[in-house]
């Protein structure tokens, strides 16, 4: 199918009602990008590409980066790691500290910040240096060998995240990190600050449409594939994973620098970006942008 037309479709559409929402302010690095940014790129299986705007500008990933940790996770300790984390939607703001108290230190999935610490400390314990880790998994899997972290970004969520080391020392209250809170915070801010494009990102998780498959072979099983594309539908949105899956209607994760991801198992990887988010952290114009391919391309897992 060609999508180029369909992307510059929605491009012509959003364009003029940017910005959208309210940037992410909790770091000031966020808070500099322009609002007015807008990029989308996607890639099919048989290798055809399409993309708009600035899909080539790179932004922060923030907690798209959570789909690559579990991945590397799964792929080192996938029985461990069940044993440590849930699958359920949370149904609260991704960094919520209340359900913890009440599950016993697991969190309910690995994509609310509080699972994705723990995800972390389990890539720790296997892979050893997780911030180099992740970053030469994402180079492979983007095929740009330039990728990296932004280290001004990793540096304020260092100095700002309260609720982070709030969430990790809990956790490790209830036993449920191996290393020290701090080491795990360290990697995870570095995760998050990652810096890459639509373009990238798009190439990046065409394993996920691809039953676990990339250029180079395997990166996951087909069944560990499916299994994250599942989590990705009923908990890659944080609170809003309902509204996501009724309009959209494909697995997704997103992050607070303004990025979505979504996929269709055995087509395609696209990938969104405007920075200016609603009240539960995605990308407002990306979610309409994703709902408005769902609609054009009349693609959807349904
Ligand atoms: N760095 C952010 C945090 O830890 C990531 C959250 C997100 O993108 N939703 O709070």
């Amino acid at each position: 199918m060609q999508y180029q037309h369909i992307l510059d479709q929605i491009h012509e559409e959003i364009a003029p009602t940017l910005p959208q929402g309210r940037i992410a302010d909790y770091i000031p690095q966020l808070a500099c990008v322009d609002e007015r940014k807008f990029g989308m790129a996607i890639c099919d299986v048989d290798g055809g590409f399409a993309w708009v705007g600035d899909a080539d500008e790179r932004f922060s990933i923030q907690s798209i980066s959570k789909v690559f940790t579990l991945t590397q996770a799964m792929r080192t300790a996938d029985a461990q790691l069940w044993r440590r984390v849930g699958r359920e939607p949370s149904g609260t703001a991704f960094n919520s500290l209340v359900q913890l108290e009440f599950e016993n230190g697991i969190p309910r999935n690995p994509f609310i910040n509080a699972g994705a610490l723990v995800v972390t400390d389990i890539v720790l314990s296997h892979l050893g240096d997780a911030k180099a880790a992740l970053r030469e998994f994402a180079r492979r899997l983007s095929g740009a060998d330039d990728i990296d972290y932004d280290l001004r970004v990793a540096d304020s969520e260092a100095r700002l995240g309260y609720r982070n080391a709030a969430l990790a020392y809990f956790l490790k209250s209830f036993g449920n990190l191996e290393n020290h809170p701090d080491q795990v915070l360290d990697a995870y801010f570095h995760h998050c600050a990652l810096s890459m494009s639509c373009a990238e990102l798009a190439r990046s998780f065409m394993y996920l449409a691809r039953h676990g498959l990339n250029s180079d072979g395997e990166v996951i099983s087909s069944s560990q594939a499916k299994a994250i594309n599942s989590l990705m539908l009923t908990s890659g949105t944080y609170d809003a994973v309902g509204a996501f899956a009724y309009s959209v209607g494909l697995p997704a994760k997103s992050g607070v620098g303004g990025g979505i991801v979504a996929v269709m198992p055995g087509m395609f990887s696209l990938c969104v970006w405007a920075p200016g988010l609603d009240g539960r952290g995605n990308s407002m114009a990306g979610s309409r942008a994703l709902e408005r391919f769902a609609e054009l391309s009349g693609q959807s897992i349904f």
